[in-house]
């Protein structure tokens, strides 16, 4: 026998055990591909698929664990140190705020517009811009309020200052990460200026709005510290802290929601990041407290749904709204409240449709006014526009020069809103 001959049947045997070693792994890849596919391992199942040369062989629900699960997995942490950052800047911000809604004098002063400010307006939107500075030095910030007035009005200066200067979350890593205290009273004038920018298109550009519904603030109703991040323009990360709403998040919306809050069992963090969902939690005073996922409530019946709009009439159209409920066939009286609490409540399920019509034709929304509110009620499952059905754009400066009111529903129930807004407003 030649050594060939031999070696004849030991390569037959070895094919044979390749092939069945290559079987076995095989059954194991396959096996692989579908158990990750139903525990969603998206990556893991796609990995599978590839080694079998399946392709086309993946299932429906492989498909779908592809696309629902490894979208919020890989954004899991995009922005994260941003909305940490902007979680607690607001939560001290309302902290500061805090403090001046039980004085009973609030430092009021009246602006250029004739809009009140107050001392807790200036010392909250000193204590956000000096947090996001320390962390991103480099970022644009859009803030309402600007220092002028206080370089003419010393004592209106040391008053805001004390404030400032004693506000501090009970955690000293939460107040570390937040860059600590401000230097002295010039450096916090020189901080509450730098919320100066023009806004735009380009770029990352935060928007702030220390105290949203002053009015709200001074009646001793709602009001609410907004934050928000924009990246080239869009909405990216969005939080509001409302510290006179319920924690609850199931707590009906009264019709004196907005009258004589208290702190006791009072106080919410709204929060949004682009992609990942909105989340709630209550507001603290240390670190954050444990957060919970929050949806819009589905409207079945139109007759079972209220609105939510402003308790000034001057900010939107009472009447007008009023024709477009009975159109609707919405019976129950409108929930009035003050500031981006709106948005948070009907993001939370509280609430079902936010409507702001213009009651006039010149005046521009502010950034500000909506930059949170609007991701966090899109976040959770609603949508949001402008009275003609446009989403609201917020790279065109510090106004949404480009919308008319806002709209913000449910989204399976969006298109029918609009449909009567615009039929009710044509006939105007
Ligand atoms: P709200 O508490 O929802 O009524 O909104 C308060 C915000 O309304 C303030 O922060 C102002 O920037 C804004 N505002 C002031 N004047 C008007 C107006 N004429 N129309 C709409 N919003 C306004
Ligand atoms: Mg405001």
């Amino acid at each position: 026998m030649t050594v060939d001959k031999i070696e004849q049947p030991k390569k037959a045997l070895s094919h044979i055990f390749y092939s069945k070693i290559l079987f076995v792994f095989s059954l194991i890849v396959l096996i692989l591909a579908i158990f990750s596919s139903r525990i969603s391992f998206p990556r893991l199942s796609l990995i599978a698929t590839h080694l079998t040369g399946s392709a086309n062989t993946i299932t429906a629900t492989s498909r779908s664990a592809i696309t629902t699960t490894s979208t919020p997995k890989m954004a899991s942490s995009q922005y994260a140190k941003e909305l940490e950052v902007a979680q607690l800047a607001v939560q001290r911000a309302a902290r500061l705020t805090k403090r001046v809604f039980h004085e009973k004098a609030k430092g009021t002063v009246s602006k250029d517009d004739k809009s009140p400010v107050t001392i807790g307006d200036f010392g909250a939107q000193a204590l956000i811009i000096s947090a996001l500075k320390a962390n991103f030095p480099s970022d644009e910030i859009v803030a309402e309020e600007e220092a002028a007035q206080l370089r003419e009005d010393t004592p209106l200066r040391d008053q805001i200052w004390e404030l400032v200067k004693s506000t501090k979350l009970d955690d000293e890593a939460a107040e570390q990460l937040l860059g600590g205290a401000i230097k002295d009273a010039d450096a916090m004038l020189e901080i509450i200026d730098q919320g100066n920018s023009k806004g735009g298109a380009k770029g990352r550009i935060w928007t702030i709005d220390p105290i949203d519904g002053t009015k709200g603030f001074l009646r001793g109703g709602q009001y609410a510290v907004c934050l928000g991040l924009m990246v080239d323009g869009d909405v990216k990360v969005g939080v509001l802290g409302c510290p006179n709403l319920p924690v609850d998040d199931a707590a009906p919306l009264a019709a004196d929601i907005g009258t004589n809050a208290t702190d006791e069992g009072r106080g919410v963090i709204f929060s949004a990041v682009q992609g990942q969902g909105a989340t709630s939690r209550p507001l603290g005073t240390a670190g954050l407290a444990e957060g919970k996922s929050i949806a819009m409530k589905p409207i079945t019946e139109m007759s079972n749904a209220s609105f939510c709009e402003s308790v000034e009439a001057g900010h939107s159209d009472q009447g007008v709204a009023g024709q477009i409920a009975q159109k609707l066939g919405i019976t129950k009286p409108s929930v009035r409240m003050d500031s981006q609490a709106k948005y948070g409540s009907i993001a939370r399920g509280a609430g079902d449709i936010y409507l702001r019509l213009p009651t006039s034709k010149s005046y521009q929304e502010k950034i500000w006014d909506h930059a949170a509110g609007d991701l966090i009620v899109r976040e959770a499952g609603g949508q949001v526009t402008d009275v003609s059905g446009n989403r609201l754009d917020f790279s065109v400066g510090r106004t949404l020069a480009e919308n008319k009111g806002v709209i913000a529903a449910p989204a399976a129930v969006h298109d029918q809103v609009i449909k009567v807004v615009q039929e009710v407003l044509g006939q105007q």
